[in-house]
């Protein structure tokens, strides 16, 4: 009886230990949702662990955003390190940037200024520009930690408020307004709907970086150049595969693209919020996460490239690099004209695209020929033909990256760094540092991968407390120097008073009189189209054309691309777009079908030959 209670117990022990042998031999899975950079560097990442990963991209190529640029510049390790560590490990080629691309110029009611060229020619404008930058940077380095920057309640009130208030402050001259207007906008959102603490913790981040360092090389080819030498180093990518659901449970997530499920331990999750929101998550996300979805500002930009049989412009360096004009034009950018001729590409930001969606591509290109004809007349007799790529309504991105507007800062920092149970999120949109970049994509891939090794290993991701905002800290951020009078540029002199004290401070009659000298409530500035909190681009109507106001005051340039008068209003005015579908956070109605991941191995597929427009 003994003897056999023995063989028993020693029977069992080798089940136990050979199973536990098994779980640890086998071969760890993922799906990573996404086909964008911070998608591919997950599923890269993931691979090179020894994981095996099945990439599910929407579309019919790789890559995700990228611009119509056929060269991109880039910055240098020192100030794109990961980005410039994946270039070189895959042998991709940059070459140097030309000089004139390396800081930004203004195209000023059709004249070209050059920064040096600005001082000496309109020397008011010059001096603004200055007086800007100088406060800017004052209230960038007000902010001790990027990654924490609501850390007191000083900092915390900034959230509250926009940035366009903040620069009425500073009563610039207009037409320095309008470039720094445009500068914002481009590289952001529209000031009115940009949370100001948000712009500020991007100027530190970027405190003290040249731009010269940021665009100090040429990518030919752009970044679908990147993305490619990623797609050929993975083995199983699905294209044309859009994901509608994902069930998570204790064994592992299941995926739904149409009628197929597929099958794995842990997912990555790599497309905008906007995408995400289209996705049904089993269990459901919080409310926290449901109301970032629905809420979170991205930036809006077209791209419109336009051909020219030759160069109508004086030089190549004068319509190269980041120029910013008054006109609404946007930046510029000359691109190599494959095939001969010349082209140029002109970003439409902010409201001055949100005006123009009720136009169709066409009549975009129109509006902005108008525009460019009246400084180089030889423009309309030398065009050729276009191509536009609007990002602020495109169902995959709905918009053109992450900019935080007003509050947001406090309700969803660093929300999607955590993971949800078996789910690490990606995506430029998920970086706190460097949102909006290759190199914020790029080291969100990087951070999700680690997560899902980590959450393999056993590791919880605790829920992220908000920062709790630090009253000491307050005083002591004012009493830094003259903190709220770097902020509106004036003199750090003595007797300025710290104006909060408390968080609770901020509700009390008189905070925001004591910084601005007016209103009591943080003014989210009305915005020609929508209210900063609810900027959802797929949700906000577009206003009709005829309705955009006149361009009453410098600040309110976006009228610059107001449908120009001697052009007759389009026949048919698009209706306003409909409110996106509500995200259902349902399980699926039926399983799908399910299919092992793991179990096939898909034949690497290389989605050769990117479909991103080539200009030529
Ligand atoms: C106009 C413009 C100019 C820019 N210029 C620069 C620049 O000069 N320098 C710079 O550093 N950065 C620039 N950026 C930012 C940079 O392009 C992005 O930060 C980066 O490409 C984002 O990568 P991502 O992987 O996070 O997202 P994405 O590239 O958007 O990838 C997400 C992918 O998910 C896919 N997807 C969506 N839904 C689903 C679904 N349901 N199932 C499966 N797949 C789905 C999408 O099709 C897409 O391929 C620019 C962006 C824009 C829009």
């Amino acid at each position: 009886m003994a003897a056999a209670w023995v063989r028993l117990c020693a029977l069992v022990l080798i089940g136990v230990s050979s199973g536990a042998a098994l779980a640890k031999d086998k071969t760890p899975t993922a799906i990573v949702v996404g086909g964008g950079l911070a998608g591919l560097t997950a599923a890269y990442e993931l691979q090179g662990k020894g994981w095996q990963v099945t990439l599910l991209e929407a579309k019919p190529s790789m890559g995700g955003r990228s611009g119509l640029a056929t060269s991109e510049w880039i910055g240098n390790s020192k100030t794109q390190p990961v980005l410039n560590q994946y270039l070189e490990r895959f042998k991709v080629a940059t070459l140097p940037a030309p000089e004139f691309v390396r800081t930004p110029s203004y195209l000023i009611d059709g004249e070209y200024f050059s920064a040096a060229d600005l001082t000496a020619k309109q020397p008011a404008t010059a001096e603004a520009l200055k007086r800007y930058e100088k406060t800017l940077d004052d209230l960038a380095r007000s902010i001790d930690d990027p990654l924490n920057p609501a850390a007191n309640s000083t900092l915390f009130a900034l959230d509250q408020m926009n940035v366009s208030t903040w620069l009425d402050k500073l009563q610039l001259p207009a037409t320095a307004r309008q470039l720094i207007n445009q500068q914002i906008r481009t590289r952001y959102d529209e000031p009115s709907r940009l949370s100001l603490l948000y712009f500020a913790q991007q100027n530190r981040v970027y405190r003290n970086v040249s731009d010269r360092d940021l665009r100090a090389a040429r990518l030919p080819g752009g970044s679908p150049v990147l993305a490619q030498a990623f797609v050929k180093q993975l083995k199983t990518i699905k294209t044309n595969a859009p994901v509608s659901a994902i069930v998570q449970d204790k064994d592992g997530v299941t995926v739904k693209v149409g009628a197929v499920g597929y099958q794995a331990d842990y997912l990555v999750m790599a497309v905008p919020l906007r995408a995400l929101a289209k996705i049904q998550i089993t269990p459901g996300l919080d409310n926290q996460h449901l109301a970032a979805l629905k809420g979170t500002n991205y930036g809006w930009r077209d791209q419109l490239l336009l051909k020219f049989k030759n160069p109508v412009w004086e030089s190549r360096a004068r319509m190269s690099g980041e120029i910013f004009s008054n006109t609404g034009l946007g930046m510029l950018w000359i691109e190599p004209a494959l095939k001969g001729g010349a082209n140029v590409v002109i970003n439409l930001s902010g409201d001055n695209a949100r005006l123009l969606q009720a136009f169709g591509d066409k009549q975009m290109v129109d509006q902005v020929l108008i525009r460019l004809h009246a400084f180089y007349p030889q423009a309309r007799g030398a065009f050729t033909g276009y191509e536009v790529r609007r990002y602020s309504t495109d169902a995959g991105t709905g918009g053109s990256y992450l900019a935080f507007g007003p509050g947001q800062i406090s309700k969803y920092w660093r929300l999607w760094e955590r993971p949800v149970q078996r789910i690490a999120f990606a995506g430029e949109h998920t970086d706190a540092l460097y949102p909006g970049t290759l190199e914020g994509a790029l080291r969100s891939g990087q951070r999700a991968a680690s997560q899902v090794q980590e959450l393999a290993a056993g590791k919880s991701f605790d829920p992220v407390k908000a920062a709790p905002v630090a009253a000491a800290a307050a005083g002591a951020a004012a009493a830094k120097g003259g903190f709220f009078s770097n902020l509106f540029g004036g003199s750090s002199g003595k007797g300025e008073q710290a104006p909060a004290k408390t968080q609770a401070d901020q509700g009390k009659p008189g905070f925001f009189s004591r910084l601005f000298g007016a209103d009591d409530k943080p003014e989210t500035k009305a915005a020609p189209v929508a209210k900063a909190e609810e900027t959802a681009p797929a949700s906000v109507p577009a206003p009709a054309p005829a309705q955009a106001a006149p361009a009453a005051v410098a600040k309110e340039e976006p009228a610059a691309v107001k449908p120009a008068a001697s052009k007759p209003a389009p026949a048919k005015v698009a209706p306003a777009h409909k409110p996106a579908a509500k995200p259902v956070h349902k399980p699926a109605a039926k399983p799908a079908p399910v299919k092992k991941a793991t179990a096939k191995s898909e034949p690497a597929k290389k989605p050769a030959t990117n479909s991103q427009a080539k200009a030529g």
